[in-house]
């Protein structure tokens, strides 16, 4: 079968699947978008992302003109359009096209569209080993100049950090946020886990370090909820990164890869931690066996 994309309410082949050099989201970033998964034919918390593009749009004062229901439907109806089971979804809303000044109010209409493909984030042997990280020195968004909790399509901030990971010869960097803070990778968030009193304490940064509210975390804290771990939410430093027991990073593309190196320190024994992979299996059994649609 052919591969269709969902472009305003039609499903059209990819040379046709374009949008005008006008488009304010091509000029300026101006746009939202939402990255999903696909596993055994349901998509892995479908509404959850659709709630947080919305979020995200009212953030920017951009009007998507669907519901949500209608956006679920399209998802599905793309999925099924290109008769697959597993696959990764962009979701895009643009500003539309407008004029060539800054003012979003002048564009006609948002550009929505719907890509069903695969992603590979990572090549499969890190997900055994380990991945090696490093800080990159671009500082994360100012929460208060573009918040990270917007999901919009300017990525630049990301890509410069991502730039420096490819330079130091790595597939990953975590951003600090303004004040020094860890906050998260450029496409994923961070976890660590460290010995509380003999217990294993699985700590994040919090909301307002300057992250995306990431929906595989959220769903990784529920598992380890569930699993009795602790959980918390601290501003974190990069000596707590560096004498962390284990570490991994989490996202919708990425699922669960474990970090075994950061800025040349060896995290734990090297090797992919205990807390860690009973979270990655528990996350590959909830995505597998049971994934909800909410
Ligand atoms: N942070 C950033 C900057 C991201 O781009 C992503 C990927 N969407 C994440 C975190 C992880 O979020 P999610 O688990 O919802 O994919």
């Amino acid at each position: 079968m052919s591969k269709r994309i969902w472009l305003n309410g039609k499903l059209v082949p990819p040379e046709q699947a374009t949008v005008n050099v006008y488009d304010h989201g091509l000029l300026y970033g101006d746009g939202v978008f939402e990255g999903i998964r696909a596993y055994n034919g349901r998509v892995f918390k479908l509404r959850t992302h659709l709630r947080r593009l919305y979020e995200s749009a009212v953030a920017i004062r951009l009007e998507i003109p669907y519901t949500i229901d209608e956006l679920a439907e399209a998802v599905r109806e793309t999925i099924a359009a290109n008769d697959r089971q597993d696959g990764y979804i962009r979701l895009c809303v643009t500003r539309g096209v407008g004029t060539l000044g800054l003012n979003p109010f002048t564009c006609e209409a948002p550009n929505v569209f719907i890509i069903v493909d695969s992603i590979k984030l990572y090549p499969a042997e890190l997900y055994e080993q380990g991945m090696e990280i490093v800080t990159a020195s671009t500082v994360r968004n100012h929460p208060m100049a573009l918040s990270p909790r917007i999901k919009s399509m300017n990525y630049l901030n990301n890509i410069l950090a991502k730039i420096e990971a490819l330079d130091a010869g790595v597939m990953e960097a975590v951003m600090l946020n303004h004040l020094g803070y860890v906050a998260e990778c450029t496409g994923d968030n961070i976890f660590i886990v460290r010995k509380r009193d003999g217990q294993p304490v699985v700590y994040s940064p919090p909301l307002h370090a300057g992250v995306l509210e990431g929906i595989t975390m959220r769903a990784v804290e529920g598992l380890a909820r569930d699993a009795g771990l602790c959980l918390e939410r601290v501003d974190l430093t990069r000596y707590d990164l560096y004498t962390a027991d284990e570490m991994f990073l989490t996202g919708t593309a990425a699922e669960v890869i474990p970090v075994t190196k950061v800025d040349g320190r060896v995290i734990g024994d090297g090797k992919p931690g205990k807390v860690t992979l009973s979270l990655f299996d528990a996350f590959h059994k909830l995505v597998q066996n049971n994934a909800p649609e909410d």
